[in-house]
């Protein structure tokens, strides 16, 4: 594929993001991967919602700017983390989302085994430290978190989803918000009823014959 169509895809689904309230100003940063040495990544300092094409970064996986206009996310450490760590992931998506960053802003990590599509899809959200935000060499903590785990919470500041291409990565920042909300909306009907063991055990196995 070319530059020009992952381009385009990732500037839809930062429009998605928008759109859908999971961003809001100048929050959020997506990237992909497009080669062993390459990451395509929204600039700085330019609200996700309204992004061209034109205004992507091409890094190579030390954070040096291969190509574009501005300058990469100063959220570009987190995404090396990701790659770095994770060969097979092609795609990170960090955004917003009022009610699953309302969780990480309390502390509060999201339940895990709760609901199919969450298992199927995701597995569990972890919630990690607070790593300061823009502090690149603070990122390193972030490793640990994202080695077995698709989408975390970040500790007071938002949630971060990968994937294996941009449309997973989205998805699953859209399933996060969507789970917390009704995580959020259980809890205040009483509480959340935990899956059995046995039907985590096959819907762990369905996600991990397909995905990872
Ligand atoms: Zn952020």
């Amino acid at each position: 594929m070319s530059i020009k169509n992952d381009s385009n895809i990732l500037v839809n689904f930062c429009h998605l993001l928008y759109k859908n309230g999971l961003i809001a100003g100048f929050d959020g940063n997506f990237s992909v991967r497009i080669d062993n040495n390459s990451i395509l990544i929204t600039p700085s300092g330019k609200p996700k919602g309204f992004l061209e094409p034109d205004d992507l970064i091409v890094i190579d996986l030390t954070g040096r700017k291969i190509s574009g206009n501005g300058e990469p996310s100063s959220e570009t450490a987190m995404h090396l983390q990701v790659y770095q760590n994770r060969p097979e992931i092609k795609a990170c998506c960090h955004a917003h989302p009022p009610y699953a960053t309302a969780f990480a802003a309390s502390g509060k990590q999201l339940p895990d085994n709760i609901l199919p599509e969450v298992l199927l899809s995701i597995g569990d959200i972890k919630l990690t430290e607070y790593i300061p935000t823009g502090v690149a060499k603070e990122w390193v903590k972030l490793g640990q978190y994202i080695k077995m785990n698709n989408a975390v919470l970040l500790a007071n500041h938002g949630v971060l989803t990968l994937g294996t291409d941009a449309e997973q990565a989205y998805l699953r920042m859209e399933t996060v918000e969507h789970f917390a909300k009704i995580a959020f909306l259980g809890e205040s009907l009483g509480g959340l009823k935990t899956l059995d063991t046995d039907e985590v055990v096959r819907l762990t196995k369905i996600r991990e014959d397909k995905f990872l």
